[in-house]
């Protein structure tokens, strides 16, 4: 997998799973699931190895404002860190005081800082700011969840040597190798396309040799064109659009969509009917939640590593 290069020259191996993992079925259906939580405990247990005797990698989250599902998310993200024994800081900035000069002096300390492999900044900034150039400020080799023009450049030349890859695609691409799910010749179709999910997602597939289509909201027939995905990612934002009938019978569904349902338990943008003609899926939640946090952490140690 080109896109492991990086983690590869750090120590990471792709994860992969036992043949016995393989065998657990949605109840009542042939689709296997692909457990993102048991992945992303096996990426756990590489970070912790590999860090014997090398250099703590260390996160710094950079949180503007009182947003409490940021709240939530970074210090999630710190408590993943602590489990492998890696180093965070979270630099809180209020409301009172967010301003990009405050944020872009902030970013400045943490890239002259050598104890910090990676910087995080938590989105959305408040206060107006545009988050576009504040985030342009984060030195390259520190930019952990990939998405500077540089990372994102490198990803589109396939140049793998040097790219730090977005942690949710990355996570996708993850969980599918360490099922053995091949996408060399696969037709892929990503629908959305985000530049943190949806552009990087498609990007990742062409560099695995899938034959790639890009659909989003200007789409025509987006049903018909998802029936002919072999590999089908859902990168929507929107409960449940996709359904059985947008599905081919056999072919592997990751769904990337986190929302609270109308019963207030976490669903994807797919829906659980399409366990009864996939072949494989990604649940919500236990799928690719669990990796997206995996493969910061692995960005982080990366950048401390290599
Ligand atoms: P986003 O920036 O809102 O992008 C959504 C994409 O879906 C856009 O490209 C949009 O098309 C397309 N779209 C919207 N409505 C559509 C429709 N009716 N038919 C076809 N395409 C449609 O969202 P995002 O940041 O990529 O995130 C997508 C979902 O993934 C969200 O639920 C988010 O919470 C979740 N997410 C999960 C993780 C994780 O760790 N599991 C990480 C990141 C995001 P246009 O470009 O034409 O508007």
């Amino acid at each position: 997998m080109k896109c492991w290069q990086r983690a590869a020259a750090a120590g990471f191996q792709i994860p992969k799973i036992s043949d016995e993992a393989k065998q657990e079925k949605f109840p009542g259906t042939n689709c296997t699931v692909l457990n993102g939580k048991l992945v992303a405990s096996l990426m756990a247990t590489q970070c912790k190895t590999l860090a014997a005797g090398r250099k703590q990698p260390k996160l710094v989250a950079i949180l503007a404002g009182e947003d409490p599902a940021s709240k939530v998310y970074v210090s999630s993200k710190g408590k993943s860190f602590a489990d492998v024994g890696f180093a965070s800081e979270t630099i809180h900035i209020p409301s009172s005081e967010a301003t990009a000069e405050k944020l872009l002096a902030t970013i400045d300390a943490a890239n002259a800082d050598a104890s910090v492999s990676g910087i995080l900044l938590q989105l959305p900034l408040p206060n107006g700011i545009d988050a576009g150039p504040i985030t342009a400020r984060i030195a390259q080799k520190k930019d952990v969840d990939g998405f500077l023009a540089s990372n994102m450049g490198l990803l589109a030349l396939g140049e793998f040597s040097n790219a730090t890859v977005a942690c949710t695609p990355f996570g996708v691409m993850a969980l599918l190798a360490a099922y053995g799910i091949p996408l060399a010749s696969k037709k892929m179709v990503v629908v959305g396309r985000s530049n943190i999910v949806g552009k990087p997602m498609a990007l990742l597939g062409l560099s695995a040799d899938a034959t790639v289509v890009i659909a989003h909201s200007r789409t025509a027939n987006l049903k018909e064109v998802c029936r002919e995905a072999d590999i089908l990612v859902a990168a929507v934002g929107k409960l449940g659009i996709i359904t059985k009938d947008f599905v081919k019978p056999g072919a592997v569904v990751i769904d990337v969509g986190i929302h609270r349902g109308a019963d207030g338990k976490l669903a994807g943008d797919v829906t659980r009917d399409v366990y009864d003609v996939a072949s494989a899926m990604s649940p919500v939640p236990g799928g690719v939640g669990p990796l997206t946090i995996s493969m910061l952490t692995m960005n982080t140690a990366i950048a401390a590593w290599t």
